[in-house]
């Protein structure tokens, strides 16, 4: 655990009375990985934050100036980036937008609106006509916007590369099948012409993918699909998004290899040749930027023993953190012992044994680790889940048993000279 994250726990002890429950979010951290992922990335590629992995608005503030921008996936996301600023752009992606939700994005300028089916290229036309009907009513004159759209498309299965990892190219919710390209674009030059303008393709087929070689070869195989069409359709393309779903470990193995992928991107023929074209090559991840920098502390409310098992039983659980429970996996952590402890009476302590790692809640489900090897720990210590800062608050059923939410901490300062109050800011929600 980093030294200011270290510090900010030792003084949220001291301030706190209460059994401690908090996410302290890294924003330094956050700041400084992005910077360096966007030092190796090749010219023509540019990085956008998915914030469905954790839409906190401290960290869309810290994203603002590093990435392109912003994908989002519905209005409330929408407005999120919006409230943070009124210029950056947004990718509005997601399977069943709704009417109200595309005229929105259209009012609040997104940069692309990804095209997830047909149907929705017709809404997205009907809404442009629209808004022209309306704007020649009150003004006389025609209003000409045409709305920019990349069509997300789900490749057939045998075009991607093989592997175990669960991809797109089988049956799913996401994007338009491959077979439906030329349909879209006939719709988009018939019906959508001076009202859609097709700028590219979307793509987003692998979710949490460690292999940075895969990652590269599927990348390039997109990049030859938009060029096969390209020719066959004579379209020009100015922007293909890669999707995100660079992977995160959470069991201590190697993680995605940043660098590797960077470098053969760079080294990537169809890449040479798209940028040549003046093509732009988006990414836009949400775990890699931000998972390794949340932390989530809770303390040890009781110890027990159980049928011969141990049960270390925390201030807090899966109704502030579902990952590990969406998962099946044991989350990391760390253990902070404290001196938290006033009373006369015996304090339940576990020694070199194993316990299961369970939540507050009233449900055998609400488990953040099974069998963890414990060296030493004491009712009022800390347990510190370390990589929370994607897919964790944010999927979680907040108010399941009424429970209060846990504290929201951000780190800015340096590890130096700063006294341990000043290296976070609190908010309570
Ligand atoms: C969820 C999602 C992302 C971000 O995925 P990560 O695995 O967090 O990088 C990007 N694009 C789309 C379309 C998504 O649904």
């Amino acid at each position: 655990m980093r030294t200011r994250v270290q510090k900010a726990l030792d003084a949220i002890q001291h301030e706190s009375h209460e059994p401690i429950c908090a996410y302290i979010y890294d924003l330094r951290g956050i700041q400084e990985q992005v910077r360096g992922m966007l030092h190796t990335m090749p010219v023509h590629t540019h990085l956008f934050y998915a914030i469905k992995a954790n839409p906190d608005p401290h960290i869309i503030e810290t994203l603002l100036p590093l990435v392109k921008g912003f994908e989002v996936a519905s209005i409330g996301e929408l407005l999120k980036v919006r409230a943070v600023s009124r210029e950056v752009p947004i990718l509005f992606g997601g399977p069943g937008k709704k009417e109200s939700e595309l005229r929105l994005a259209i009012k609040h300028n997104v940069s692309y609106i990804h095209a997830e089916s047909l149907l929705e290229l017709r809404r997205i036309i009907a809404i442009v006509n629209e808004r022209e009907e309306q704007g020649r009513g009150r003004s006389g004159e025609e209003q000409k916007s045409e709305v920019r759209v990349l069509l997300r498309i789900n490749l057939r299965s045998n075009t991607l590369p093989q592997t175990k990892i669960v991809m797109g190219g089988g049956p799913s919710p996401f994007g338009i099948d491959e077979e439906e390209v030329e349909d879209a674009i006939e719709l988009i030059r018939v019906e959508g012409a001076g009202k859609v303008q097709l700028c590219g393709f979307h793509f987003h087929s692998l979710s949490n993918n460690m292999d940075a070689r895969l990652h590269a070869e599927m990348i390039e195989l997109y990049l030859q699909k938009v060029e096969h069409w390209q020719q066959q359709y004579h379209l020009q393309v100015k922007v293909v998004n890669a999707g995100g779903g660079f992977g995160v470990t959470y069991d201590g193995s190697p993680g995605f290899d940043w660098s590797l992928f960077t470098a053969l991107l760079q080294q990537s023929e169809a890449g040479q040749r798209f940028a040549g074209r003046g093509g732009e090559l988006f990414f836009e991840s949400g775990r890699l930027l931000v998972a390794d920098h949340g932390y989530y502390a809770a303390e040890v409310i009781d110890i027990k023993r159980s049928h011969g098992q141990m049960f270390v039983i925390i201030r807090g659980g899966t109704h502030h953190h579902r990952l590990p429970a969406s998962w099946g996996h044991n989350h990391p952590f760390q253990i902070v012992n404290t001196d938290r402890w006033k009373h006369e009476f015996i304090r339940p302590e576990l020694r070199g044994e194993r316990a299961h790692i369970v939540g507050e809640l009233c449900t055998p489900k609400d488990r953040m680790h099974s069998d963890a090897e414990i060296e030493q720990l004491s009712v009022g210590d800390l347990i510190v889940f370390e990589k929370s800062g994607a897919y964790a608050w944010t999927i979680s059923h907040h108010d399941f048993l009424g429970h209060p939410h846990p504290a929201f901490h951000y780190l800015t300062e340096d590890d130096e000279h700063v006294n341990a109050n000043a290296t976070f800011q609190s908010a309570h929600r």
